[in-house]
């Protein structure tokens, strides 16, 4: 049998009326990088608490691995924990701060570790984490990536059957929190266990998701490989919170295989149209992803009405180009490569690559 190592079954979180989580239904697979993305406020936090035992469900159950865990205490579950604020003991070394849970263990705890394991356990943490050479300073000597680092090793070291993380990055500045991401790559590739993160930055959850969960108010609204919640996102909230700069959303109406919008119409390609002619006469929600806006002159080999744009602003960022259109009163942002070379106040013909649209009736994906 294939179990989940974790499993959320039909679990509601109520704090008094207020519903944080509503019917999470989840299951992650064994050795997954598991992304849950969301909003503030959207329940991620609370998610992850109740894996760890440190919220309990209102309504539901929760399984880690074949064992239901719903009534067990947090110290019982063998998951560990990694929070933004790392907690570290300021008058402990890097050492002593790894060994801790370890030498806690030995008072009532199930397994007692002796000091050569221990030291063992630290030292391969310490390496994985590349601060051998920082044992033996104290939190306050460190940087912030070194001290996060110091917050990762303490979790390995009690060599957890899930991983849970929440924006352990977010404390972190850019430049620091892309290493730290490929760090956690490599750390997932290298110990092949589960791990749960929370976020609230798509990029992260993009780059570091096997799957995931994307969240709005309480709510699951797609389970997803980023590349699928990317492609076909299943409603708007997914189509407008994955992807950066978002993608360009307009109102149209179907009529006779066109979108119509205000000044100018698409055609649908025939056998999109075939599936969603249902939808006559009705106004839907047209989506485009900004690289799915193409200069015509590089895009020639593509069918479909060429449309006049002003170019508002235009900004070059080396590897591709973002262009801020008008077409009529609509604003379009287009991602351009660059050898497409575009100014300011000039126009511009554009297309649209109509394979790659979205369309969207009362906020739920049809195309
Ligand atoms: P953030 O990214 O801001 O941390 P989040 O997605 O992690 O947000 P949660 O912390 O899970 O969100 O909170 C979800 C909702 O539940 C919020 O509206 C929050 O105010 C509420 N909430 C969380 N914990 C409690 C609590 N102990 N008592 C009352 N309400 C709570």
């Amino acid at each position: 049998m294939n179990m989940a190592e974790v499993k959320f079954e039909n679990v509601t979180k109520k704090f008094e009326d207020f519903t944080a989580v509503e019917n999470l239904n989840l299951e992650i697979k064994d050795g997954e990088f598991f992304v849950i993305l969301g909003p503030s406020g959207s329940g991620k936090t609370t998610t992850l608490r109740m894996i760890a035992g440190l919220e309990k469900p209102t309504e539901g159950k929760i399984f880690i691995g074949e064992d239901d865990v719903t009534e067990l205490p947090p110290k019982e579950r063998n998951v560990a924990m990694v929070f933004q604020n790392y907690a570290l003991y300021p008058h402990l070394t890097v050492y002593d701060n790894m060994a801790f849970a370890l030498k806690l263990r030995r008072k009532g705890f199930r397994r007692v570790y002796s000091r050569e394991e221990i030291d063992e356990r630290v030292r391969n943490a310490a390496k994985m984490l590349h601060i051998e050479d920082q044992l033996e300073k104290k939190p306050g000597q460190l940087s912030g990536g070194q001290r996060q680092r110091v917050a990762l090793g303490r979790a390995i070291v009690r060599n957890p059957r899930v991983f849970l993380f929440d924006e352990p990055l977010s404390n972190l500045d850019a430049k620091l929190r892309m290493e730290m991401r490929v760090e956690l790559k490599k750390l997932h590739q290298a110990l092949g266990v589960t791990m749960v993160y929370v976020t609230h930055d798509q990029l992260e959850a993009m780059t570091l998701g096997n799957r995931i969960a994307v969240l709005n108010k309480g709510e699951v609204m797609q389970v997803d490989d980023p590349i699928t919640l990317y492609n076909n996102p299943r409603n708007l909230f997914v189509a407008k919170f994955i992807g950066s700069p978002e993608m360009n959303m307009f109102d149209c109406t179907l009529n006779a295989g066109y979108l119509e919008f205000d000044g100018f119409k698409l055609k649908v390609p025939e056998d999109i149209y075939e599936r969603i002619k249902e939808y006559e006469g009705k106004t839907l929600t047209f989506g485009i992803r900004p690289e799915d806006v193409l200069d015509s002159l590089f895009a020639k080999e593509l069918d479909g009405e060429r449309i006049e744009a002003k170019i508002e602003v235009i900004e070059p960022v080396g590897s591709e180009t973002f262009a801020h259109l008008k077409v009529g009163e609509m604003e379009i942002l287009a991602r351009f490569p660059p050898m497409v070379r575009v100014s300011a106040g000039e126009s511009m013909k554009i297309v649209f690559n109509m394979r790659k649209m979205h369309l969207f009736i009362d906020g739920e994906a049809i195309v």
